[in-house]
């Protein structure tokens, strides 16, 4: 895939040259006209940044739920660990690492994920985007909720990657809103990948505890109950969930991101999930992980 091809599908249309395959063969500019189907939507339980150089249940679980998506054109991440003032989207032709942990083993800052980046995707978002402006950065790379996954996801890291900000001065509602205006990604095939925790509250982590914590159990029954039903109002509205909702979602950049992946299901959608059965962990985060589509 060559990324001079990679030019916008409104650039072309107005121009009038958007050709067909027949005319071009398989090029990626093609490949940014619509798909006959929709691409599917995944929330990433990330985890520890550790996983990135290990392999455990947890990375087999990742694969398991990417396998049978098609190869995306692009992928688009929304991290909780890249949160700004203002929404931002990377606009860099090859991101740079960002090593934005602490106190962790030398070769997990030797992980290197050399996917390029995608200005014009970039910008063909801040484009479509009426809900809100968006700023094009060319700051950021790929933080840890990005890399961490995307090593195992697409380990050769030929698929162009870019993330999208928290905006961290609005509510949830908003972001939900927000998600939604970026579902014309899915018709062209851009994986949209968020990375998060669902159950996210480390000020436990350091605790031993014999079983798993019950708020953190009991919040990922009653989250579950939710996406399942599709009650995404109560998901929004965490906060009159009780206690256990409260404490599990903690400062909310880890469950942010799956109000992405939520608001960008169509109707009747199916959800598959992986790594939902990690209830012995001794620490306040699960890793569950869901696929829509
Ligand atoms: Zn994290």
């Amino acid at each position: 895939m060559k990324r001079r091809t990679f030019i916008t599908l409104g650039s072309l249309a107005g121009a009038g040259l958007l050709l067909n395959h027949t005319t071009m063969g398989s090029t990626f500019l093609n490949s940014l006209t619509e798909q006959d189907y929709l691409m599917p939507v995944l929330f990433m339980g990330h985890g520890s940044p550790m996983n990135a150089i290990e392999s455990n249940s947890y990375t087999e679980g990742w694969k398991k739920l990417v396998k049978d998506i098609p190869t995306p054109k692009a992928i688009l991440v929304i991290s909780a660990h890249w949160e700004t003032k203002g929404t931002k989207v990377l606009a860099v032709p090859q991101p740079k690492m960002i090593y934005d942990m602490y106190g962790f083993p030398k070769p997990l800052y030797e992980v290197n994920y050399p996917a390029p980046g995608s200005p014009t995707l970039a910008q063909e978002i801040k484009d479509n985007v009426k809900f809100t402006e968006i700023g094009l950065d060319h700051d950021w790379g790929f933080d840890h909720g990005a890399w961490s996954i995307l090593v195992h996801m697409y380990p050769e890291a030929t698929i162009p990657s870019f993330q999208l900000s928290l905006n961290t001065t609005r509510d949830m509602q908003w972001h939900y809103d927000l998600a939604k205006e970026l579902s014309f990604l899915r018709k062209k095939g851009v994986l949209i990948v968020s990375s998060g925790n669902i159950v996210h509250n480390l000020r436990y982590m350091a605790y031993m505890n014999e079983k798993p914590l019950d708020w953190a159990l009991e919040f990922d029954a009653k989250s579950t109950e939710l996406i399942n039903n599709g009650d995404h109002a109560s998901l929004i509205n965490y906060k009159s969930l009780g206690s256990a909702a409260e404490i599990s979602v903690n400062s909310a950049e880890h469950y942010i991101p799956l109000l992405y992946t939520l608001a960008l299901q169509q109707k009747d959608e199916p959800i598959t999930y992986a790594n939902h059965d990690d209830k012995d962990t001794l620490i306040g985060s699960f890793m569950r992980s869901l696929k829509i589509g």
